[in-house]
Order: structure tokens, then C-alpha cells, then sequence
């Protein structure tokens, strides 16, 4: 195979999975390689285990309702995040129907979303966050309770015979899912090597350079340590945690000062069948106060591989590697003198972050089983496992004179006049692969999103899609992706 190509992609999550498909319907004659150092795609943050296999779309999360002072709640964010993705639902229904990806129970289930309110002020809290949501098309089903009977109906686990006089109150949207995100990168490669494209697994890239009008991209294969160059007049980098290292490589300016902090996640597990039989949802709490978004506790119902079992956390941990596959000397090899002022003032501009990741990592197994009784009350310790889950590689970046964390969001860079993308940054994640790398294509190719629009129409809704409009196609990709509404401690399987 020769090594020259139109696009280089690197990294086989999936992201890179969901761009080479889309770049695969719009420019059939390109050659495209997808370029991944593990011998399989869908490995790291994108792998069922772990990430907690939301499907993102604002029904149930605080984090994208922001408390105004008056005590309403502002909904843009989970508007934008439903409508990111609606846009991947309508994306995966048309490839089903197109026969590209198999059945969609292998990768999406419906699971019921629900936010935890406790406390007065968690419960007022929730309330506004229903208000301000409840008439707009995307939210239209979400229900409203603070009965203990309709609480213990629609969640056992969490509200039969909680004791205690702390007010709790829940939403419940029937349209929640659970994507298992690494069988549906995998379907996503394995669709896109059979139309043609080149998927070379445990190839590392080291580096990548520009020479004239190609990027060099130079590959070291894992097992005989054989190194290789591929040319290409344009490459995304969607490495995961492994993107920043890349773009030092390629010395590319706006990241000249850019630090990375990694973060990795744990969750209890159990598979005990009496505790899933009786939780047959995602349920999202709110932060404690100066806890970054990540932090936020949820407890869900999974299924992977046919497998159901729950998932209470994210716990936060350390480990230095950017990858969970990755190297301990990760993160001193990312330290650079353009960088290190940056990493200083991170560490002193953001105590409350600070004193959370501090309390997180010297947490006792006690603290832990304490933080699951607020959903579980009469959780057994003996009952539930600690797992590892991905690594989350937090952006460190200079906002003024201070030093900021802006990892919890994505961003898309772009250098060298759009021929090199870059995704920076882990939320709100998988869920919203399909509208973020539209927006990879809109940034890199501006002259060529005239011509590839029609086509991309029929993929995915434009952003500017009337809600009401967007509804009705929605209705019909649930039904395609088999996400009817389940009933009540029900979930199809
Ligand atoms: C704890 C946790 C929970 C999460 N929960 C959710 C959730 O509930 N819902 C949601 O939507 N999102 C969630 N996310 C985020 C989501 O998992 C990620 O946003 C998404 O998987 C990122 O996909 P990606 O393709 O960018 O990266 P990845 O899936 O990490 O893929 C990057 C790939 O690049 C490869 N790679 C790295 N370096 C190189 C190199 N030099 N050469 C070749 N290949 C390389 C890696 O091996 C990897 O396969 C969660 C993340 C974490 C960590």
C-alpha cells in the first residue's frame, strides 16, 4: 500500500471513526487512513468500561442547567447539547438504515434519565431545571416528582423505604439512553475499512511535521518497532488523551502553552441482579459546591454486551499516563518551558479544584460507600467492586493572568490553514462525536462545505434545524435505532 494519502486520521476512537465515515460520504475518491497505536479501535475513553455510556443530551444533567441568582436556571446548554445529539441519533438511524451499522441494540439501548434532587435546595434546584426545560420539543416527555410513592415506583433502588426527613425530589425523561460507544466505533471502522478506507491498527504515530503542502506523519508499528511515513495534505489528530503530545510534536503555535493535567475515573460496579432489577435508569445528581462537573454523582443502569449491571461514581483518581494504555512518564514528557508557567498557575489559581482532586485521591472506601448511600441507602459495601474507567486529559490554559482548567469542555484547533484539526478536551464527549465533527469538517474544508452540504443534510440535521422539525425526524430515528420509550422498570434488551 502506498503511503500517500488524502487524509490521515489518527487515533480510532470514536471520533476519528465518525469522521471518516462522514468524509467517506462526501468525498468517496479520498484515501483515508485511520491510524491506531492499540491492535483495535474503540480501546481507550471510548471502550464500554470506560466512559459511563450516557447518551448526553441534557435531560438529566445539572451541569448544563446553570443556576442564575435569582434561582432560575438557564437551559441553553442542554438545549445545545440535546439538539448535539439528536444530530447523532438521526446520524446512527440513517447508517443503520443504510445498513452500515448492524442492529442497534448492539450499541444503544433505551434507559430512562433522571436528575436527583436532595436537600431543599437540591430539590428547588431541580424544579427550576424542569421549568425552564419542560416546553421545549426536545424535553417535552420529562416528568416532575417529589411524591414517595411515584419516586419508589420509578426508582426502587434509590426510594423504597428511604428513611430520613431531607427532601429529595426526581425527573424522569423515558427518552434517556445507553450507547455503548466502543461496539459502535468498531462498527464504525469495520463499515468504513470494508468501503475502502485503510484502518492501520498498532501503529503508533511519534510525530508529525509539515513539509511543503503535505503533513508527515511518522509511525513506529508496536510489535517489530518498524518505523514508517505516510504523507497527506491533511490529517485530524483524534487521539484521545494522546492529542497534545502530537500537536507539541508538530509545534504548532496556539498550543505552545498548553499544559495537561490527567484525571482518571473509577466507578462501584455491582452486578447483583436483585440491586439492577431494582434501578432501571441513569440518575444524575448535582456538584457539592467548587466540585468540578466531573464530579458529578450518577448512578446507572448499563448494558454492555448484553450484560446489565450499575455503575455509582465518577470517583476521581491519579495516574500519570494520558491514556489508559498510555505511559507513566506522560506527563513529565508534556512539560515544556512554554508550558510550565501554565501548569504553575493552574495548580494556584484553582484551589476549590484543587482541595476536591486532593480529598478525592486520599478517599477511604468508607467515604466512597458514604457517597453511594445518598442514591443507595442500604448499599452493602460487599455488594459493589471498584473499576477503572478512562482517563480524562484536562487542558490547562492561561485565561488572563491565571491559570485555567478548561479541559472539561472540547475544543477543535485548527492550524495551518485548517489542514490540521484537533480535538482538546473529553465533555460532553462520545455523545456529540456526529455534530463536533461536522464542525471539524466546517473548520477544516471551508470551500469544499458548499459542495458536501446536500450530502451531509441527509446524514444530519444543520445546526439552525427548527426544533419542532427536529422532533419529528427524531421520532423517527428512536424508531429506527429501537429507542421507543421503555415502561416503567422496564428496558429492552
Ligand atoms: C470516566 C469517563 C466517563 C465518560 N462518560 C461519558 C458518557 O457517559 N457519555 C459520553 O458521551 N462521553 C463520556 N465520556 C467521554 C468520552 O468517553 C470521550 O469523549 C470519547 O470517548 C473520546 O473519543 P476519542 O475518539 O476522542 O478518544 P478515544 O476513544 O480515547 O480514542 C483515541 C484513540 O487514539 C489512540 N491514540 C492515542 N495516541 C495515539 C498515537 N500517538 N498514535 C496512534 N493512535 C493513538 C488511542 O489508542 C485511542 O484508541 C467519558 C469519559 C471518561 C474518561
Amino acid at each position: 500500500m502506498s503511503d500517500d494519502f488524502d487524509a490521515v486520521l489518527i487515533g480510532g476512537g470514536i471520533m476519528s471513526a465518525t469522521l471518516g465515515t462522514l468524509l467517506h460520504e462526501v468525498q468517496p475518491d479520498w484515501r483515508i487512513v485511520v491510524v491506531e497505536r492499540l491492535d483495535a479501535g474503540g480501546l481507550e475513553s471510548s471502550h464500554a468500561h470506560h466512559n459511563a455510556g450516557t447518551g448526553h443530551a441534557g435531560l438529566c444533567e445539572f451541569n448544563y442547567t446553570p443556576r442564575q441568582p435569582d434561582g432560575t436556571v438557564d437551559p441553553s446548554s442542554a438545549i445545545r447539547v440535546g439538539q448535539q445529539f439528536a444530530a447523532s441519533l438521526l446520524f446512527w438511524a440513517t447508517l443503520v438504515d443504510r445498513g452500515v451499522l448492524g442492529p442497534p441494540h448492539t450499541f444503544v439501548r433505551p434507559v430512562p434519565h433522571h436528575g436527583f434532587g436532595h436537600g431543599a435546595d437540591g430539590v428547588a434546584y431541580l424544579r427550576a431545571r424542569w421549568t425552564a426545560l419542560r416546553d421545549h420539543p426536545l424535553f417535552a416527555d420529562q416528568e416532575f416528582s417529589d411524591d414517595p410513592a411515584v419516586l419508589s415506583a420509578w426508582l426502587p433502588l434509590m426510594f423504597t423505604g428511604r428513611a430520613g426527613t431531607e427532601p429529595v425530589a426526581a425527573t424522569r425523561s423515558a427518552h434517556g439512553s445507553d450507547v455503548d460507544f466502543g461496539a459502535l466505533t468498531r462498527q464504525l471502522l469495520s463499515a468504513f475499512g470494508q468501503r475502502g478506507g485503510a484502518l492501520r491498527t498498532g501503529h503508533e504515530v511519534t510525530a508529525l511535521h509539515r513539509h511543503g503542502a503535505a503533513w508527515h506523519v511518522r509511525l513506529r508499528d508496536r510489535h517489530t518497532g518498524q518505523r514508517h511515513q505516510l504523507r497527506a495534505p491533511y490529517v485530524f489528530v483524534g487521539a484521545g488523551g494522546g492529542t497534545l503530545p502530537l500537536l507539541q510534536s508538530a509545534r504548532i503555535p496556539q498550543i505552545h502553552r498548553y499544559g495537561a493535567f490527567p484525571i482518571s475515573g473509577q466507578f462501584l460496579r455491582t452486578d447483583h441482579p436483585d440491586l439492577v432489577a431494582a434501578h432501571r435508569g441513569k440518575v444524575y445528581g448535582h456538584a457539592t459546591p467548587g466540585a468540578p462537573p466531573i464530579s458529578v454523582p450518577h448512578l446507572d443502569l448499563r448494558v454492555i454486551d448484553g450484560q446489565e449491571s450499575l455503575l455509582f461514581g465518577p470517583f476521581a483518581a491519579f495516574s500519570p499516563r494520558f491514556l489508559v494504555h498510555g505511559r507513566r512518564t506522560d506527563l513529565p514528557r508534556s512539560v515544556r518551558p512554554g508550558n510550565l508557567p501554565v501548569l504553575l498557575a493552574a495548580a494556584r489559581d484553582n484551589h476549590t479544584l484543587m482541595a476536591y482532586l486532593i480529598r478525592q485521591l486520599t478517599q477511604t472506601a468508607d467515604a466512597r460507600t458514604a457517597a453511594l448511600r445518598r442514591f443507595v441507602p442500604t448499599a452493602r459495601p460487599a455488594d459493589w467492586a471498584l473499576t477503572t474507567a478512562g482517563q480524562r486529559v484536562q487542558i490547562l490554559k492561561k485565561a488572563g493572568r491565571r491559570g485555567t482548567m478548561v479541559g472539561f469542555g472540547t475544543e477543535i484547533v485548527t492550524a495551518a490553514g485548517g489542514t490540521l484539526a484537533a480535538l482538546l478536551g473529553a465533555s460532553p464527549g462520545a455523545s456529540t462525536a456526529a455534530s463536533t465533527m461536522l464542525d471539524v469538517l466546517a473548520a477544516s474544508f471551508p470551500h469544499r462545505m458548499p459542495d458536501w452540504a446536500p450530502r451531509l443534510r441527509e446524514l444530519l440535521p444543520p445546526p439552525d434545524h427548527d426544533p419542532d422539525q427536529l422532533a419529528e425526524s427524531l421520532a423517527h430515528a428512536r424508531r429506527t435505532l429501537g429507542l421507543t420509550p421503555a415502561g416503567r422498570g422496564e428496558v429492552h434488551r
